[in-house]
């Protein structure tokens, strides 16, 4: 897995019907601290529908500031 790619992903989250933003340090938790694992990852293009990675996607990663 390369850790080269800055930009975040989005997941589709079965749980709550949202899409999440994961940072590549950690594809299984969200950026708002939801546990994304074994959620679909889904198109760069999708929209995201959690408020919280909405407003987290453009802030540096907490975790390896990204
Ligand atoms: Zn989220
Ligand atoms: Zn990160």
């Amino acid at each position: 897995m390369t850790a080269l790619v800055a930009t975040p992903t989005t997941v589709d989250q079965a749980h709550d019907d949202l899409t999440h933003v994961v940072c590549y340090c950690d594809p299984n938790l969200a950026l708002c601290g939801t546990d994304v694992t074994d959620s679909d990852w889904v198109d760069e293009d999708e929209d995201t529908t959690c408020v919280v990675c909405v407003d987290l996607v453009d802030q540096p990663c907490p975790r390896c500031g990204r």
